[in-house]
């Protein structure tokens, strides 16, 4: 029988990420998620706990409550009107949203390679070609401006960015947004910035391309900042064509988000949370060091030491002689080791050769899970 599925969906899985962490049990080494482990923070669940029953719970206007989007417009530049903005489920709504209302048939998407998985996904669903630029390994997988400049044709609609980058933790130089930006104001081309790891950097604070570039989109999200991957509140900044048109498929998706998360945020965006955000952000920065640590104690794997965002890209390229290539090293130590890592080609071709570790779980689930990985390298 012919499949009753649209064309859109031909070839469309769950991403591998998800995919490796669905065969994953609970007695498994889990370095394959990426979400924090620290709670909702307290001062967040006592105020929901406190109102829930003041609260109507009914629909929002679509695009979020006025003072949630009051609170994002401020915290995203002087001339940014809550007009420009539309809280949304999670960053991963907004940039459906944000492509859906911007990509044609033939369009072309540049995203980065390695690059968060769904990005190619999404532009593919929004009927574009993704187009990978490299990050490359060799220039400790820094963004080069050149890079992407090179690959623009009279196709290219849109490029993405992601700083901090998921899966490397490589932190974008202003210098090269900077250049980007000056490059891209003359064309006609929109920047989706993707800043969903902007809060959880180790060093100097993360620049963004929004207060350069002229046709920015920023996606953001409390997943990461503020430990509420479930409480599914993201949101995105665009220009007011762009944010209008947002808004309607937005509303047609899925009328608005839970108002309950959206109290919650407001809460969380007012500062009520920061004292936790800040010490989750030192607990992360030493789980940072200590999984470094292991790994070059158990495993003598090479990596670029992350400036964001929560993930060591281990590079296993010169251990692979006996795999087929990293997606197949990741399914046998899982199976041998009951470890669970992403492979790099999940994130790209440029990829491939890495896997990706994430230091949010618990130090001994950190040092158990590397130093099986040495052992299973080693083997
Ligand atoms: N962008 C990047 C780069 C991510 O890594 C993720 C989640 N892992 C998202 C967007 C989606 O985040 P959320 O929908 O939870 O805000």
């Amino acid at each position: 029988m012919p499949s009753a599925l649209a064309g859109r969906m031909l070839g469309m899985e769950k991403t591998m990420i998800r995919r490796i962490n669905d065969l994953a049990d609970p007695s498994c080494f889990n370095l394959g998620l990426g979400e924090l482990q620290f709670p909702t923070p307290k001062a967040i669940l006592d105020h929901v706990r406190e109102n829930l029953d003041s609260w109507r719970l009914g629909y929002s206007p679509n695009e979020g409550f006025p003072e949630l989007r009051k609170l994002i417009a401020e915290q995203s530049g002087e001339s940014v009107s809550p007009e420009q903005v539309c809280v949304t489920v999670g960053a991963e709504e907004a940039l459906l949203d944000v492509l859906m209302v911007l990509v044609e048939p033939g369009d072309e998407v540049l995203i980065p390679d390695p690059g968060f998985p769904a990005y190619a996904s999404l532009v593919r669903l929004a009927g574009g070609g993704p187009k990978p630029y490299p990050l490359c390994p060799g220039d400790d997988f820094a963004f080069r401006a050149e890079r992407v400049m090179g690959l623009i044709t009279d196709k290219t609609k849109a490029v993405i960015i992601n700083s901090p980058n998921n899966p490397t933790g490589s932190v974008h130089s202003p210098k090269e947004l900077l250049a980007l930006a000056g490059r891209l104001n003359s064309l006609p081309l929109t920047v989706i910035s993707d800043e969903v790891y902007r809060d959880i950097v180790f060093g100097e604070p993360a620049a963004s391309v929004a207060g350069l570039a002229e046709r920015c989109v920023t996606v953001n999200s409390l997943s990461k900042s503020h430990s509420m991957a479930g409480w599914r509140i993201g949101w995105c900044v665009a220009p007011p064509d762009i944010a209008k048109a947002v808004r309607t498929f937005h509303q047609l998706a899925v009328m608005c988000v839970p108002s309950l998360s959206q109290y919650a945020a407001i809460h969380a965006l007012r500062g009520f949370a920061d004292e936790e955000k800040r010490s989750n952000l030192e607990e992360l920065r030493k789980r940072r060091d200590f999984a470094m640590a292991c790994v070059d104690r158990y495993t003598g794997l090479p990596y670029v030491a992350p400036a964001g965002a929560f993930y060591l890209f281990v590079d296993v390229s010169g251990r692979l002689a006996r795999f087929d290539n990293s997606l197949d090293a990741a399914l046998k130590l899982l199976a041998a080791e009951k470890v669970v890592t992403i492979p790099g080609s999940a994130f790209g071709r440029v990829g491939e050769g890495c896997l990706r570790l994430s230091f949010a779980p618990a130090p001994d689930i950190l040092e158990e899970g590397i130093k099986r990985i040495g052992r299973f390298f080693r083997g």
